[in-house]
């Protein structure tokens, strides 16, 4: 209905023009040299019109000609981004189902069809390590590295390359630029945490422990090596504050040796003594009588260190010896037949036995005899215990904060001998 009355409103315009158009008197005459153009109104005015709408239409055609590149262009560009848009869909689609050729060629697309973005350099990134190319991972990692909006990206795809390839001191470098990029991230600081174990940097390593971490090995790590004696009485103190944990000697150790540098030997001693108490390991026995020379000193040092436990097949092996060393093999023997009554079956006591038979018997048939037999029953008896790996297993020749082998930190315990099986059914020997 509006359009009937706008199409005849119109018309009652145009019609009122034209005949008001028609109406007007007089003429319009143009001299041009020698010519004389003479025209009536009306059709002067109507000329007019039509010569306006004439240089309209053709300024407007000109217009869209000129337009007709850029349009183009307009309509290209809508176009690749349709097709990068599917290539990074299909690109992902690839990844996720571990289509190693088609995540690299859909990745090739997208950044052909949408350029170098953050999104298509990640998938590039991912479809390269997908299809082990380390050098194309490498490639487009270092190019996020290089814009500001994404280096973090950048740098923690190169960290983790380089952690695969076991390059520490750079990837060290490539956490810190990661950590400049986007500070506070959880991720990389457990990154960086695992770094520092590696580059066995203690100190740094607790800084970085999360709760779950084995703080008390990184502290006694820390404390063995500070070699600022407050610093590591304070990194000694936060691990002899797990004392209480019998398979970590070497916090009290880490304690009593800062204690001992500092001159309070008895309260050094108190820290062992306590720590022998809990869990007896001969590192303890080892620092407790190392100051003490004389060798019937050295067996009263034992008594006194044992004198809680002096039940436990560890503080009978220490009396066993301290008493031999001081030429005592009566009490020597005591305490290692009391050790084997305890149950203890392992290599050393036999070895122990061999060497109290020769003290007391010396080179005589009987002596010979019964050293033959202790050093027999040495090679089917259990073995030793020992530092050992609880992750990988690796043996050790000494307590260390972190297994050399796996990297695991506060995994090196004292362990039976092979897992704790005898040596004769270990080697498939029945015993
Ligand atoms: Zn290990």
């Amino acid at each position: 209905m509006r359009r009937i009355i706008a199409i005849l409103v119109t018309g009652a315009v145009a019609l009122a023009v034209a005949w008001f158009l028609a109406g007007l008197p007089g003429q319009v005459v143009a001299e041009i040299g020698s010519i004389t153009i003479e025209l009536s109104t009306p059709v002067a005015t109507l000329g007019l019109l039509l010569t306006f709408t004439l240089v309209y239409v053709t300024l407007r055609l000109l217009g869209a000609l000129i337009r007709v590149p850029h349009t183009l262009a307009q309509w290209r560009q809508s176009h690749h981004r349709q097709l990068g848009d599917v290539s990074v869909t299909k690109a992902l689609l690839a990844l996720a189902a571990g289509e190693k050729a088609d995540a690299r060629r859909e990745a090739a697309r997208a950044r052909r069809f949408l350029g170098d973005t953050p999104q298509t350099l990640l998938l590039a990134a991912e479809a390269g390590r997908l299809a082990e190319r380390d050098d194309e991972t490498e490639a487009a990692f270092r190019l996020l590295a290089d814009r500001k909006d994404a280096a973090f990206l950048g740098y923690r795809g190169l960290l983790r390359q380089a952690m695969a390839r076991g390059e520490w001191t750079e990837a060290a470098t490539l956490a810190r630029r990661a950590e400049a990029a986007h500070p506070g991230a959880q991720w990389l600081r457990q990154e960086r945490a695992q770094l520092a174990i590696r580059a066995q940097h203690w100190s740094e390593a607790l800084e970085l422990a999360d709760a779950n971490a084995p703080r008390a090995a990184l502290a006694t790590g820390a404390a063995l090596v500070e070699p600022n004696a407050d610093r590591a009485m304070r990194y000694a103190r936060e691990a002899e504050a797990w004392r209480a944990d019998p398979g970590l000697p070497h916090a009290a150790l880490a304690y009593a040796e800062r204690l001992r540098a500092g001159g309070h030997e008895r309260r050094a001693q108190a820290v062992i003594a306590r720590s022998w108490g809990l869990s007896p390991q001969p590192d303890l026995a080892a620092f407790a009588l190392a100051p003490v020379e004389d060798k019937l000193a050295r067996t009263q040092a034992a008594q006194r260190l044992t004198a809680e436990n002096i039940e436990h097949p560890e503080s009978r092996m220490l009396l066993a010896h301290t008493a031999l060393e001081a030429g005592l093999t009566g009490e020597a023997r005591h305490h290692a037949d009391a050790a084997r009554a305890a149950g203890l079956n392992e290599r050393r006591l036999w070895l122990l036995l061999a060497d109290i038979e020769e003290e007391e018997r010396g080179d005589t048939e009987a002596g010979r005899l019964a050293q033959r037999d202790a050093l027999r029953r040495s090679a089917t008896a259990d073995p030793d215990p020992t530092w050992r790996c609880g992750t990988c297993h690796t043996q050790h020749p000494t307590w260390l904060p972190a297994c050399p082998v796996c990297w695991t930190a506060g995994s090196v315990r004292w362990s039976p001998g092979a897992m704790g099986m005898p040596v004769a059914r270990r080697l498939g020997v029945d015993g």
